[in-house]
């Protein structure tokens, strides 16, 4: 018995209630699809002075989900001098209870969250079911494991730089396992997502989180995340997002905060699959179809560089280019629909010129909606991963072949990408696949199943080169991040 680990942790196996859920979420959040959310800096007086912005659905330009007022300089600056670290107000346990109390709050609001996540961030119900799990299993895994760390002293004021990809979970994520170890937190959700992270923080205050020890700046990173990394009373940073910029915050935090401040970063990844010639392919093609394109491919896990042994390469190919057709991208809301937009008209641009770069060497690209910043799952021949020079944020994979006996070059070159994510290798020689997992430079490998969704708990998530500092997210390290090191007290007799 792990004495650390949560009673419940709701990821874990649970296919069968995923779909009985699914189909209770689409009744019950069709009240919540037609209101217009607002989100602003939750515990600053003078909010109202701040410009308004609508938050429009990637799917519909015609949908205003909602208005958020962006904090700026002066807003970060107050809501640092109001931060008191949760540790100096309430202990342990009330904190523990806390946040479970937020898990459960998440569970009850299921529909709003569901209506917000498909409009503002273009998810797919299947995909809103796990996002919705994942966080419930954050709250509850550092909640239970801060139990570890009973004396340990807070790092202070810790700022969470969140991603639109996981508005929720990684959010949720970043936040609790501050607050659960007793800090302050600063909360600055990515700029296209302010909604999902408003009502988060609005039921984690409701729950009993104090305002001190938890506000939420929306913003932009040119003015928030840069003021929030170079203000000296920060003392960690917690981000997820892109490596270049987690690259311009490690700098930035280097010029201006205490040499202690620490920097939890969970950047991109190159991340390959290997199918040997002996792989089930039934089984690979779902695999890869879901690791490439599930969440649009906008998961830092997903599946970019996939080698196919070249002498199944031209059915294996054909098969997955079949499997593709079936693909239906369209409305998130739509219950039939696999592949929702992309987040936005950059990200569609960026893709799309990726795309017209490799032009030639397109094999297959799906239809997608003319309206709303989709685009159709793609496949692309390159000769090697060391064609690709960064990670491409959509639903675009690479593929090349490779010869028998050249596993091992194989493994070499992607070892040479510096990013060091998700691997997955199938094969039925398990030798093979043993051999691979010891030789790879990745974070998380895969055997003979999709390289995407880490459980929180059983499957800790990160990795490291350009990918991220570790330590890795819903693992048994990742508290110690932000904890101060055991302080020595020394007392000589009298
Ligand atoms: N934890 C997610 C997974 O395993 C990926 C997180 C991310 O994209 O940042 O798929």
């Amino acid at each position: 018995v792990d004495l650390f680990m949560p009673e419940r942790l709701n990821s874990a196996g649970l296919n069968l209630q995923n779909i009985c859920d699914v189909e209770a979420l689409e009744k019950d959040r069709a009240p919540y699809l037609q209101n217009c959310f607002t989100a602003h800096p939750l515990t600053v007086p003078n909010w109202h002075a701040l410009g308004e912005e609508n938050v429009i659905n990637p799917a519909d330009p015609t949908d205003v989900v909602g208005t958020v007022r962006s904090a700026d300089g002066p807003t970060v600056d107050a809501a640092i001098a109001a931060a008191v670290p949760w540790a100096q107000i309430a202990p342990l346990a009330v904190r523990q209870e806390t946040l479970n109390r937020v898990s459960e709050l998440l569970e009850g609001n299921r529909p709003k969250f569901a209506a917000l996540l498909s409009r503002e961030a273009g998810k797919t119900l299947t995909d809103i079911d796990a996002e919705l799990r994942e966080a419930v299993d954050f709250l509850r895994f550092y909640a239970a494991r801060a139990a570890r760390h009973p004396r340990a002293r807070p790092k202070g004021i810790v700022a969470a730089i969140s991603p639109w990809n996981f508005p929720l979970a990684i959010f949720t994520g970043q936040v609790s396992a501050a607050l659960a170890t007793g800090n302050a937190v600063l909360a600055k959700p990515a700029e296209q997502t302010p909604l999902t992270a408003f009502l988060t923080v609005q039921l984690m205050h409701e729950a009993g989180v104090p305002m001190e020890a938890l506000q939420l700046l929306p913003g932009y990173g040119a003015d928030v995340g840069a003021r929030l990394t170079s203000h000296p009373k920060v003392d960690a940073v917690c981000f997820t997002g892109s490596t270049a910029t987690g690259h311009a915050i490690n700098r930035t935090m280097a010029e201006n905060l205490h040499p202690d401040a620490s920097l939890l970063a969970e950047t991109g990844g190159l991340n390959a699959m290997i199918v040997d010639s002996t792989a089930l392919p039934e089984q690979a093609i779902k695999d890869i179809v879901a690791s490439a394109f599930q969440s649009t491919g906008q998961r830092c896990s997903a599946l970019r560089v996939l080698y196919i042994q070249d002498d199944i390469a031209a059915p294996f190919l054909d098969m997955l280019i079949g499997a593709m057709d079936e693909l239906i991208v369209g409305d998130p809301l739509d219950r039939a629909t696999d592949i929702g937009p992309v987040i936005d008209a950059r990200a569609k641009a960026n893709i799309e010129a990726h795309i017209a770069a490799c032009k030639g060497r397109v094999l297959k690209q799906v239809a997608a909606p003319e309206t709303g910043t989709f685009v159709g799952p793609t496949i692309i021949e390159i000769d090697g991963i060391s064609d690709l020079q960064a990670e491409v944020f959509g639903p675009v994979l690479h593929v090349c072949r490779f010869g028998a006996g050249d596993i091992a070059k194989v493994i070499t070159d992607i070892n040479c990408s510096d990013y060091a994510l998700t691997f997955g290798f199938h094969s039925r020689i398990e030798s093979r696949a043993a051999e691979a997992a010891a030789a790879i430079r990745a974070g998380n490998v895969y055997v003979n199943r999709n390289q995407i969704g880490a459980v929180v708990g059983s499957q800790p998530f990160g990795g490291e080169g350009l990918s991220g500092t570790g330590p890795k997210a819903g693992g048994a390290r990742y508290l110690t991040q932000f904890v101060k090191a055991e302080r020595e007290v020394v007392a000589a007799r009298t």
